[in-house]
C-alpha cells in the first residue's frame, strides 16, 4: 500500500468544500485492495491510530478533513463492472468504492442502464455518495442512494470485512443485530430508538426503523461506522426519452400551486425532477443568460421520461398544467433533443459557479441551510427564511429541491458582521425546521460543521443511542471520529 506524507503531496486531502482552513494529517494511505483496508484498520485499532476516509473532497461538511489523522484515500479501488441483467428491467453492477458516479453513470447509461442517483456535483466517489446517502433532482421520483444499493462490503475497524447483501441482516423485534465476527467475535448492538422525521428526503444521523436492514445503518453513517469497499447498485432501465424544461412564473403564489399540481401527477404529468429558483438566483444567472425574463419572481425545472408513444400527451398536460397556473408560457424552456438538455443542465450548473466566483471577490464564507421539512409546511419555512433575510438586509438566494421541500438558502455576506449575524441566525432556522417535525439535513450530512444541533433533532439520548453503536463497532474510536456525532458523548 502507498503511504505519502510529502506535505505537497498531501495537501488536497486537507479540503473539501466546506471551507474548513485548519486540517492537518501525518499522512495518507492509498490501500489497492480491501485486504489493505483491512490490515490498516487492524493495525490502527490495536495501536489507536486515527483514520479518517476521504472520497473526492467534494463534500461540503467537513467530513473528511483531518484534525491529527492518518487519511485512507479511497481513489485507487476505482474498478468499474459490466451491467448484469437480474429481471426483464432491473440489472446491478459492482463498483469499487473510489469510482467516480460521473463514470459510473457513463458505463451503466452506454448498456442502455440508467443508476439514478444524480448529486448536482458528479465528481464524487460512489463509496462517499453510500456513506451520506446522497441524493440529487432525480430523487423526487426515484427515491435517495439508499433505495439503488443492493449489497455492501463493508471493513469495520477491527478489520472484519462484513459482505452485506439487502435482506440478510435483519434487526430483531427488539431491535438488535448480533454478528459473529472473525476478528471482534461476537457482538451485539442495537438500532436507535427514535423516529425519524416525515420528510421526503433525511440525512442526518443513524437511520433507523422496525426490523431495519443492516445495510441501511452503514448508508448514511457517514464513515464512521466502517470503510465501504465495494457495493452492487441497482440499475433501471435509461428511460427512451426525456423532457426538460424551465417555466418563469411572475407570482409565486402562482409558482407554488403549479408545484403542488405538479405533484399531484394527474393527467399524464409524473415528473421526476422538480426545481426551484428564487428571483434573486436568476439575477445571477441573468449575468450569463441575459434573455432570463424580466419581472419573474421564480422558476422551476421539471423533467419527466417519456417515450415516443406517451410523448405528446405528457407536453399537452404540462402545457395544460402551465396555463392554469399562470405561468410565463411564452418566456419558457422546453428541451427535448439531447443537446438541449445539456444547455438546459448548464444553465442550472451556472448558479454554483456564478455564486462562488462572486463569493471569491469576498472575504467572507456563505451560511447556507439544507433543511428539508414535511410538504404541508414547506411555504412556512420558505417565507421564514425569506422574512428573516430581508429584514435583515442580506444578500441571498433560495433555490434546490422544492419538490422534496428542499431548498437551499444560501445568505452571502458581505461584511464580517454580516456573517456573524447570520451565523446566529442559523439557530433559528435550525429551532424553525425542527419544530416543523423538520430534517436539520436533507443530503448533504451533519460531517464536522452541523454536529452541535443534532442533539436538537434526536435529544440526548438519541445521540448517545448512535454512539453506542460507534463504541461496539468502532471501541478504539478510530475511524472518522469527530464527525456526525458530538464527541463529549463518548464519554458519557
Ligand atoms: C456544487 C456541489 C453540489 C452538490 N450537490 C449535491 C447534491 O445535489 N446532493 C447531495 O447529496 N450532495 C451534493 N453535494 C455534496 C457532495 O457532492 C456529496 O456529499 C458527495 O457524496 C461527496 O463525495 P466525495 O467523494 O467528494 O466525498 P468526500 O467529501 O471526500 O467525503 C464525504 C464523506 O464521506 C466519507 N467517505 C468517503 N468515502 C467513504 C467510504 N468509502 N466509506 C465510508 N465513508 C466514506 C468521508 O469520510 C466524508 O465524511 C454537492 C457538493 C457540491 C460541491
Amino acid at each position: 500500500m502507498i503511504y505519502k506524507n510529502d506535505p505537497a503531496l498531501i495537501q488536497s486531502f486537507l479540503e473539501d468544500t466546506s471551507n474548513i482552513k485548519t486540517g492537518h494529517t501525518p499522512g495518507v494511505y492509498f490501500p489497492e485492495s480491501i485486504e489493505d483496508i483491512s490490515a490498516l484498520l487492524r493495525e490502527s485499532s490495536a495501536s489507536g491510530k486515527r483514520l479518517v476516509i476521504a472520497g473526492n473532497g467534494t463534500g461540503t461538511t467537513g467530513g473528511r478533513i483531518p484534525f491529527g489523522d492518518h487519511v485512507i484515500a479511497m481513489e485507487k479501488l476505482d474498478r468499474i463492472g459490466e451491467p448484469v441483467q437480474c429481471a426483464e428491467t432491473a440489472a446491478v453492477m459492482t463498483v469499487g468504492a473510489g469510482a467516480l458516479l460521473e463514470d459510473i453513470q457513463k458505463k451503466a447509461e452506454s448498456c442502455g442502464w440508467l443508476y439514478p442517483p444524480d448529486p448536482t456535483e458528479k465528481l464524487c466517489f460512489i463509496g462517499s455518495t453510500i456513506a451520506n446517502n446522497s441524493s440529487g433532482a432525480r430523487t423526487y421520483k426515484y427515491g435517495p442512494t439508499r433505495e439503488h444499493i443492493a449489497r455492501i462490503t463493508v471493513v469495520l475497524p477491527s478489520g472484519d470485512i462484513l459482505d452485506i447483501p439487502r435482506g440478510k441482516h435483519i434487526a430483531g423485534d427488539d431491535g438488535m443485530f448480533h454478528l459473529d465476527l472473525p476478528l471482534a467475535g461476537n457482538i451485539a448492538f442495537e438500532r436507535p430508538g427514535y423516529k425519524l422525521p416525515r420528510t421526503s428526503k433525511h440525512n442526518a444521523g443513524y437511520f433507523s426503523k422496525h426490523n431495519m436492514d443492516l445495510i441501511d445503518l452503514f448508508i448514511g453513517a457517514e464513515g464512521t461506522l466502517g470503510v465501504i469497499a465495494d457495493a452492487d447498485l441497482k440499475l433501471v432501465p435509461f428511460p427512451e426519452k426525456i423532457v426538460s424544461c424551465l417555466v418563469y412564473f411572475h407570482a409565486l403564489e402562482d409558482l407554488f400551486l403549479f408545484v403542488e399540481q405538479a405533484k399531484g401527477r394527474t393527467g399524464g404529468v409524473a415528473p421526476r425532477a422538480l426545481e426551484f429558483f428564487d428571483s434573486n438566483s436568476l439575477d445571477f444567472l441573468r449575468k450569463v443568460y441575459p434573455e432570463i425574463p424580466a419581472g419573474t419572481s421564480g422558476a422551476v425545472f421539471f423533467e419527466q421520461e417519456i417515450s415516443l408513444e406517451t410523448e405528446e400527451m405528457v407536453l399537452e398536460a404540462w402545457l395544460e398544467l402551465m396555463e392554469t397556473s399562470g405561468a410565463m408560457i411564452d418566456e419558457s424552456w422546453v428541451a427535448l433533443d439531447v443537446n438541449e438538455q445539456r444547455a438546459m443542465k448548464e444553465f442550472r450548473h451556472q448558479l454554483p459557479v456564478q455564486v462562488n466566483e462572486w463569493l471569491s471577490k469576498q472575504s467572507e464564507s456563505k451560511i447556507s441551510t439544507d433543511m428539508a421539512v414535511p410538504d404541508s409546511s414547506f411555504t412556512e419555512l420558505f417565507h421564514f427564511y425569506r422574512n428573516t433575510c430581508e429584514k435583515n438586509g442580506f444578500r441571498y438566494i433560495i433555490f434546490g429541491h422544492i419538490g422534496n421541500s428542499h431548498v437551499h438558502l444560501n445568505i452571502l455576506p458581505s461584511s464580517h458582521e454580516e456573517f456573524i449575524k447570520a451565523k446566529a441566525l442559523y439557530q433559528d432556522f435550525v429551532a424553525k425546521t425542527i419544530e416543523l417535525g423538520g430534517t436539520l439535513s436533507a443530503e448533504h450530512g451533519i460531517g464536522k460543521l452541523k454536529t452541535e444541533y443534532l442533539a436538537r433533532m434526536f435529544g440526548d439520548e438519541g445521540i448517545r443511542e448512535m454512539a453506542r453503536i460507534k463504541k461496539t463497532l468502532d471501541p478504539c474510536l478510530i475511524l472518522n471520529v469527530g464527525n456526525l456525532i458530538p464527541e463529549n458523548y463518548y464519554r458519557t
